[in-house]
């Protein structure tokens, strides 16, 4: 694996393009020095977290409503696991478990599961039911980003 994802510095701001073996090397920014410290996992949101990591977040947030019974979620899951680590940075990933969070899933009405909601710059931009290939949900996320972009 030789693959470069986009870190973003946290201090400055800077976009940096950083080798993915180099990740667990403690990479620093390539402007100010700074160390790059982003998400590589999911990360788990209920109600009271959701405003400020999502609706809040000056980027592209895909959140995933899922729950723990629910079969095509684990495929998912491990999509979404590859895909925080690649797009480490770049693309914040968020799970909401569906369960535990009724308030979250009818405000957003979820009716099936898992069911993939993508927010930039907290406006939601695009929604998807389903399991599908991680090829395509990438292909999902930067067609969606680049319509409300452009
Ligand atoms: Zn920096």
């Amino acid at each position: 694996m030789t693959d470069k994802i986009m870190l973003k510095c946290p201090a400055c701001g800077a976009m940096n393009r950083v080798d993915e073996r180099r990740l667990t090397a403690q990479p620093v920014c390539g402007r100010c020095g700074k160390p790059l410290t982003a998400p590589s996992k999911p990360i788990h949101v209920g109600g009271a977290e959701f405003q400020k990591e999502v609706l809040d977040w000056p980027g592209t947030v895909l959140v995933d409503f899922w729950a723990p019974w629910c079969g095509p979620c684990r495929a998912v899951a491990s999509i979404l696991e590859e895909l925080a680590a690649r797009r480490s940075g770049s693309l914040k990933i968020v799970k909401v478990n569906t369960d535990e969070n009724g308030e979250l899933a009818s405000q957003f009405g979820i009716f099936s599961i898992p069911t993939l909601i993508l927010f930039d710059r907290g406006n939601k931009i695009n929604e998807i039911a389903g399991a599908m290939p991680r090829s395509q949900l990438e292909a999902w996320i930067d067609s969606s980003v680049a319509a409300v972009r452009s």
